[in-house]
């Protein structure tokens, strides 16, 4: 199996990446934050509890995000490799991921960082809440919140992946077309 990590502050491109590479490599891409807002559209119980955190720009507690977490793995039992995208965000997060890859034979092959300055990423963040109808996108502070989120919780997640050799940075400014050539290289060079 390839096990991707995507990862990278809101607004890296992570989603928009991972729609082409899903193809190119057949691998399943598994989102939270749209595995969220799907809950959040459907008014599911665990739609209602995430938003109150989302809203803000505050992480979701682990313990619900890694229940959701393996169960949308556990939903392709054949797939030949996962690209992960917004997930693992914390420790708490990294270590269930190990232990549910090794419980299928597998490991995390490689986390891939799209490096973009925070100044950029608030801009992109602002258009696309122009028209992606994303309350978090719509309102500074609350975008800077999810920026601090990332810097005090998920940054750290580098060092992680860095101690196990495992961590690749890319650069995250430029065209869509060359930011997937980008990670295309780093993958296939895995
Ligand atoms: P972005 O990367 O642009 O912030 P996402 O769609 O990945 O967008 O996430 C949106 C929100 O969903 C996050 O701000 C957070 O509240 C919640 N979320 C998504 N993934 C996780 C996660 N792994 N752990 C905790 N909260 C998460």
């Amino acid at each position: 199996m390839t096990n991707l990590v995507l990862f990278g502050p809101p607004g890296a491109g992570k989603g928009t990446q991972a729609e082409f590479l899903k193809k190119k490599y057949n691998l399943v891409h598994i989102s939270t934050g749209d595995v969220f807002r799907h809950n959040i559209k459907n008014q599911t119980p665990l739609g209602t509890l995430a938003k109150s955190y989302i809203d803000k720009g505050d992480l979701v507690p682990d313990e619900l995000t890694i229940k959701l977490l393996n169960a949308e793995v556990d939903k392709t039992p054949t797939a030949k490799g996962f690209i992960f995208d917004g997930f693992p965000r914390t420790h708490a997060q990294a270590d269930a991921l190990a232990g549910l890859m090794q419980s299928k034979n597998s490991e995390i092959t490689a986390m891939i960082a799209l490096e973009v300055e925070d100044e950029i990423l608030i801009n992109r963040l602002l258009e696309r809440g122009k028209t992606s109808g994303r309350t978090d996108d719509a309102d500074t502070s609350i975008i800077k919140n999810r920026i601090t989120e990332y810097y005090n919780k998920t940054a750290i997640l580098k060092d992680y992946y860095t101690a196990q050799n495992k961590y690749y940075g890319v650069n995250g400014v430029g065209s869509i077309e060359e930011i997937t050539i980008r990670l295309s290289s780093v993958i296939e060079g895995l």
